[in-house]
């Protein structure tokens, strides 16, 4: 086992991820990459207007965590405003706040964090099967080794 990866929780994957300056070309090196994480700082400070201490809160991490990936946020998006780059939002430690199930009859729910982490199996809350699986939001690494369905919902990921 190697060194714990720190995840952050996030209750929120935006469904556009690249944006682009109009008319311009660009080259890979005028793309600033924003992960999840980043994502979720600017949406529970700048969007939602918490404080500190509650984003740090919602989050799992230190309001010094906080603080230090927000300005990073800051710090790429002004970037990209001003110097006419690409932002592509991917990638990063986190964790969702909520995930989508699906049972092998096709039933789907969505299970809060606070309660996967107080239950250890899940089973379908309409048929009751124990086989289960996660189906959203789909993140690298997740459902390898396993030759489950896989739901893509017409996305590239
Ligand atoms: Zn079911």
């Amino acid at each position: 086992m190697g060194r714990q990866p720190l995840w952050r929780r996030v209750g929120f994957i935006p469904q556009v991820t690249y944006f682009k300056p109009a008319g311009v070309r660009l080259d890979k090196s005028e793309e600033i990459c924003l992960v999840i994480e980043e994502a979720e700082t600017i949406r529970l400070k700048d969007f939602e207007g918490l404080e500190h201490e509650e984003c740090a809160q919602k989050m799992n991490i230190s309001r010094t965590t906080f603080a230090r990936v927000l300005n990073s946020a800051r710090r790429k998006i002004a970037d990209a405003l001003l110097h006419g780059k690409a932002i592509r939002i991917e990638g990063g430690n986190f964790e969702m706040a909520a995930r989508r199930f699906m049972c092998v009859n096709g039933h789907e729910w969505d299970v809060p964090f606070e309660v996967m982490i107080n239950t250890s199996t899940q089973s379908c809350p309409t048929c009751n099967t124990p086989t289960v699986m996660p189906i959203w939001p789909w993140h690298p690494g997740w459902g390898t080794g396993s030759s489950g369905r896989r739901r893509r919902e017409g996305r590239n990921w």
